[in-house]
């Protein structure tokens, strides 16, 4: 059985006093029973803060991306090494808007997801297709390659603890969803080559998440979805009330 696992990027939303508050009201409302594993991530600035907040309770913490060396002269990045030391847990690698906006490529996400199980971290990898590839019926060779490039190295165990989202970049924050079928084929597309790459185990125990304009709605439907095993989302997870109900649906 995989555990699903319902995660917020905030990407570059709220300050932090607002970040703050949302973490205290959200962990005093998680049941010690929740069924998920429930995750923010927030924009750096606020990790140390937010790590803090949270201790003790069900919510975890994530950054939004992170270089792939532990030091050296890249001004305004930041290291897998200083993520570690702030006892964050998970980090989102290759989402599409930094594909697009900042130069991160398959090799550099590759780099990205060894250097987060070197430090402790697990990766939750974006993959997904564009308006183009899809209306071109390549939505499959084009994910299939992002996550091939992306697992490329890894031992099969740690191909088993990772998190893959499948997000259909025309999806994200335009309000248009994947129908839950169409979602799941893909998922289970990403499972099967996820076999071809690690094994089967590897490939049942992986767990891939939906995101693209997921929102207490519609994430009921898209979880009960045979290869669906949770979301990332942008929008709906800003608000404490809205981000409970996705944790709820889970
Ligand atoms: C995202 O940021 O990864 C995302 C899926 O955003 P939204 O839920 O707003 O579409």
């Amino acid at each position: 059985m995989r555990k699903p696992i319902i995660a917020g990027n905030w990407k570059m939303y709220k300050t932090l006093s607002q970040a703050v508050e949302f973490v205290q009201e959200v962990k005093t409302s998680i049941p010690e029973s929740t069924k998920v594993d429930a995750v923010i991530c927030a924009p750096a600035l606020f990790l140390p803060s937010l790590v803090k907040e949270a201790e003790g309770s069900a919510l975890e913490i994530g950054a939004q991306t992170m270089h792939f060396e532990n030091e050296g002269a890249f001004t305004g990045e930041i290291s897998p090494a200083q993520l570690e030391d702030l006892k964050v847990n998970y980090v989102i690698l290759g989402h599409s808007e930094r594909r697009e906006y900042n130069n991160e490529t398959d090799e550099s996400v590759n780099k990205k997801v060894h250097a987060a199980f070197e430090h402790g971290m697990t990766p939750i990898i974006c993959v997904g297709e564009t308006l183009d590839d899809r209306e071109k019926s390549h939505t499959m060779v084009k994910v299939s390659s992002q996550v091939g490039a992306a697992l490329k190295g890894l031992t099969k165990d740690q191909v088993a603890k990772t998190v893959i989202a499948y997000e259909p970049i025309w999806a994200i924050g335009t309000g248009k969803t994947a129908t839950s079928e169409d979602a799941n084929t893909v998922c289970e597309g990403i499972r099967k080559t996820v076999a071809d790459i690690a094994g089967e185990e590897a490939a049942e125990a992986v767990r891939i998440q939906y995101g693209g304009s997921v929102k207490p709605a519609n994430i009921k439907e898209l979880l009960s979805m045979e290869h669906i095993d949770g979301a990332l989302v942008g929008g709906a997870s800003l608000e404490p009330d809205s981000y409970l109900q996705l944790l709820e649906a889970g």
